[in-house]
Formats: structure tokens, C-alpha cells, sequence
């Protein structure tokens, strides 16, 4: 692998916007209208990256632990989940407006620092003299508090009794159902729940393509134990992220590291560190491991009245689990795999082929079938695509010369290329060209999805 060559080529993130775009991961949200800001749509290449990133976490974190179950909750809750979750009243940005040109900004983003208080900011910004990273002035309006989560009115009359909440954080279904998941899996503490869904946040600032959107997709994991247990679950919490990141994602180690929460702790919890990527833009949140005591389960339990303890069926003891969060945002995901994976190969002097070298485990297709010529190979080639798409996510490509076609496979990070030739006719074998390394090998049909699949790790 050229390593060094992804660090040159990928500056920005221009070149895989438009690589998104023209191959098909993913789309400008209602494009044709004139879009809406901080919206993506996910194309053909981008739905099956997207999903093989949730499969890997499920499998990880819910499948091959014995005390993980799963949940799929309801994106519109009663609003009082969130008066006691403390949305209705803290989850909100520090916000301020440019007199000059009327963009909004955050505050924290436009200090550095999310540790320091709203009277502290404005200081900085004054006595910096921080000016408006859209149009160079300096003439701020004071800071003010907006709350993130969008708003909808259920039934026919729309008044402050109507009002219903998109959900902004999946976290919630795994605490109000706390008792119906202790009671059905009838497992003992400790034990977790997972879930991938959709939340929602009315982000006003620039988006950096998908990293930061109104619309996306969490992997929540919810972990209940007794408080004497909380520290080694926690540490042992954010190993599984990283392992998840470099293992299953195939990210590279050096551009992750841990952010403790340090002085931006919330007055709750015990412990909490986001894990961070280093995107073209510089390092950015993909995910967080946090320590959140008795916060949630307890907060429940106050405003609906309803218990949320746990009785040891040894010691009889009787508590309030502890929480550990493992949560990830799939999105930022699928842009730190292809940011990571992005590449510009050097072949000759004059020529550089693209190629996104995604871990096989979870690239969009694992396999393309390349009839050499239309002529006399369709039924052949289309037997084996028949064959391969039944294990494995196929994709067909008859058209162009087979350079070009390999060429194309390599920049959607296709890892297999099978070439069917007039001999394939005779000896029932075809060419399987490698993708990293561009070598090809004559692998017998009747071994082509064991060879395959013994090479989709
Ligand atoms: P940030 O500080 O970047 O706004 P956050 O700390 O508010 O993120 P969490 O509430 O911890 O994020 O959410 C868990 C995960 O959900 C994040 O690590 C991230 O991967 C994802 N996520 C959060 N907000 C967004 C967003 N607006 N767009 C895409 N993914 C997001």
C-alpha cells in the first residue's frame, strides 16, 4: 500500500465530494431544488457502505457479546423523555449572529473551545478582536442559547400541548425500556442494549460535507452495571471502540486518538472521552465512550414515578445501574473510511490511477464480473455473476475497455475483479485481479466464492 500518497493527495475534501457525487456514495440533498443545507442522500455505493459499517457494529457490539440484546425505538417519544433527559432545557449551542452579513455562528467553534462559559467567550472574541469567518468583520450580536432539537406538532391542533420532538440522540429507548428489556432477556447485570437509528439536530453551521448534518444515523450502546464495576466497563468501552475503528473499519491507528472531556465533563458524569478522526479538515468527533452514572435511569425514574431499579437476584441488593455509553454516528463513519481509504497510485510517469482501498470486510462491492468482450462471454460471465451474487454483493460491467473497467472498480474500492475470457470456455477459470496490488491470478470457477470469501476480512 502507498501510504504516503493519501496524505498528499487529500488536503481537502474536494476531490472525494466529487468522487461521491460522480460514482454514486452520496448525493446533495434535493439537488434539482437547490438543496438544503446540511442534507446528503446516500447513492447506490454509499447505501451499501453505510450498511456493511452498521452490520460490522452490530455484529460487534450486539451479536457476539452472550449479555447484548437489540432494540429499534420510536423517533417521536412522549416530550416528557425529554424534559427528564434534560434536552428541553440544556441541549442547546452557544449562538452568535454577524450584524454585518447576517450568517450565525458558534461561539465555541469560532474560540477553539468548548470549555469555557458564555460571559468567557465573549471576552475572547472581544479582546481577540475574532472576526466573521464569512465576511472579515467584526460586529457580533451577544451570545444566545439555541436548542438543537427539531420540533413537529402531532394531531389537528397546533398549540404548546401538540408539540413533539424528533428524537435527538437514539439513547433514550434503551433507558424508558430499561425494565421490558431486563425483564424479557431475563439477564442479569451487568448487560447491554444496542441500537441504530436515526436522530435529528437543527444544526445551523457549515456541515463539512456529512460530518456534521440535521439528519443521521447513530449506533447506540447502552451498558447497565453496578456502580463498583462502572470504571473497568468504561475503560474496557473505549478499547472495543478502537478496535471497532481499526479492526473492523480498517482506519488507521494514527489518525485516532482519544479527546477527554477534560473541563467540558457535564456536572453528571464520571468520566466521558470523544473519539476522534483526522479528516482533511483536522480531527473531528466520530465517536464517544461516556461514564454517565445514575444520571439517566434515575432522571426516569423521578419524572415518571416508574422504578428503575435493579434487584440482585444473589445479594438482593437493590440500585439504580450505572450507565456506560458507547455511541458512534454512522455517517462521520463512512466519511473517515473514505477519507481514509482515498488514494492517488503513482504507476508510471504518466499514470496516476484513483483507488479507495476500503477494508474488504465492508466495501460497497466485493466483486465485479468483466466479460472481456460482449461477444460469445454474456452467458458465461452472467452464470457467474448468478453464483457470486448470491454470497456476495456483485456488480456487472460489460461496457469499455478492460483497463477502463478495472479502473473504475478501483476507484469505488471494489477488491475483486473477475475477467471472463474466451478460454474461461475451455478450462472453466477465470482472472481474479487484486485491487491493492493490481496482481492477477487464474482461480478455477468452482473455487471462485471460497477464494473470495476467504479474502473478505
Ligand atoms: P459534536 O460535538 O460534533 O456536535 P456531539 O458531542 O454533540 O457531536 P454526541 O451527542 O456524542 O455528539 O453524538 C454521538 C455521535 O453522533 C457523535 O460522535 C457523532 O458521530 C454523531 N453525530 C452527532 N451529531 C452529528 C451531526 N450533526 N451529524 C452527523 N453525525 C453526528
Amino acid at each position: 500500500m502507498k501510504k504516503e500518497s493519501k496524505q498528499i493527495c487529500l488536503q481537502s475534501l474536494d476531490k472525494l465530494i466529487a468522487l461521491s457525487k460522480n460514482r454514486g456514495f452520496i448525493f446533495p440533498g434535493s439537488e434539482i431544488y437547490g438543496g438544503l443545507a446540511n442534507t446528503w442522500d446516500y447513492g447506490p455505493l454509499g447505501v451499501e457502505l453505510k450498511n456493511n459499517i452498521k452490520r460490522e457494529w452490530w455484529k460487534y457490539f450486539v451479536q457476539q457479546n452472550r449479555n447484548s440484546v437489540g432494540i429499534d425505538g420510536g423517533i417521536l417519544m412522549n416530550p416528557s423523555v425529554w424534559v427528564a433527559s434534560g434536552h428541553v432545557g440544556g441541549f442547546s449551542d452557544p449562538l452568535m449572529d454577524c450584524k454585518a452579513c447576517k450568517t450565525r455562528h458558534r461561539a465555541d467553534h469560532l474560540v477553539g473551545t468548548d470549555e469555557l462559559s458564555n460571559a468567557e467567550m465573549e471576552a475572547m472574541i472581544a479582546n481577540k478582536k475574532i472576526n466573521c469567518p464569512h465576511c472579515g468583520k467584526h460586529d457580533w450580536t451577544g451570545i444566545r442559547q439555541f436548542n438543537l432539537m427539531f420540533k413537529t406538532n402531532r394531531g389537528v391542533v397546533e398549540d404548546s400541548t401538540s408539540t413533539v420532538y424528533l428524537r435527538p440522540e437514539t439513547a433514550q429507548s434503551q433507558f424508558v425500556n430499561f425494565q421490558n428489556l431486563q425483564r424479557v432477556s431475563r439477564m442479569k447485570l451487568p448487560f447491554g442494549v444496542g441500537q441504530i437509528g436515526k436522530a435529528f439536530r437543527n444544526e445551523i453551521t457549515p456541515g463539512n460535507f456529512t460530518f456534521r448534518t440535521i439528519e443521521f444515523d447513530q449506533m447506540e450502546y447502552q451498558y447497565f452495571c453496578h456502580a463498583a464495576e462502572s470504571m473497568d466497563a468504561y475503560e474496557m468501552f473505549k478499547k472495543r471502540a478502537m478496535d471497532y475503528y481499526v479492526n473492523r473499519l480498517g482506519l488507521d491507528k494514527d489518525k485516532l486518538r482519544f479527546k477527554d472531556h477534560g473541563a467540558a465533563l457535564s456536572h453528571y458524569a464520571k468520566a466521558a472521552v470523544d473519539a476522534e478522526f483526522q479528516f482533511p479538515f483536522g480531527f473531528g468527533e466520530i465517536g464517544g465512550t461516556h461514564h454517565r452514572g445514575t444520571y439517566d435511569l434515575g432522571n426516569h425514574m423521578e419524572c415518571s414515578k416508574k422504578s428503575m431499579e435493579y434487584i440482585d437476584p444473589t445479594s438482593n441488593e437493590k440500585y439504580i445501574p450505572t450507565v456506560i455509553e458507547s455511541s458512534h454516528g454512522a455517517d462521520r463513519l463512512v466519511l473517515a473510511v473514505l477519507a481514509n481509504a482515498y488514494d492517488e497510485e503513482q504507476i508510471t510517469d504518466d499514470d496516476t490511477r484513483i483507488v479507495l482501498r476500503i477494508k474488504p470486510l465492508i466495501a460497497p462491492y466485493k466483486v465485479a464480473v468483466l466479460p472481456l468482450q460482449k461477444r460469445g462471454l454474456t452467458e458465461k460471465s452472467e452464470e457467474i455473476f448468478d453464483m457470486l451474487s448470491q454470497q456476495f454483493m456483485t456488480t456487472y460491467d460489460d461496457t469499455a475497455s478492460i483497463g477502463k473497467r478495472y479502473r473504475r472498480q478501483d476507484e469505488i474500492g471494489t477488491p475483486f475483479c473477475v475477467t471472463v475470457d474466451y478460454e474461461t470456455l475451455e478450462d472453466n477459470a477465470v482472472t481474479i485481479r487484486d485491487r491493492d496490488t493490481m496482481k492477477q491470478e487464474r482461480v478455477k470457477i468452482s473455487e471462485l466464492v471460497s477464494y473470495i470469501a476467504a479474502r473478505i476480512i
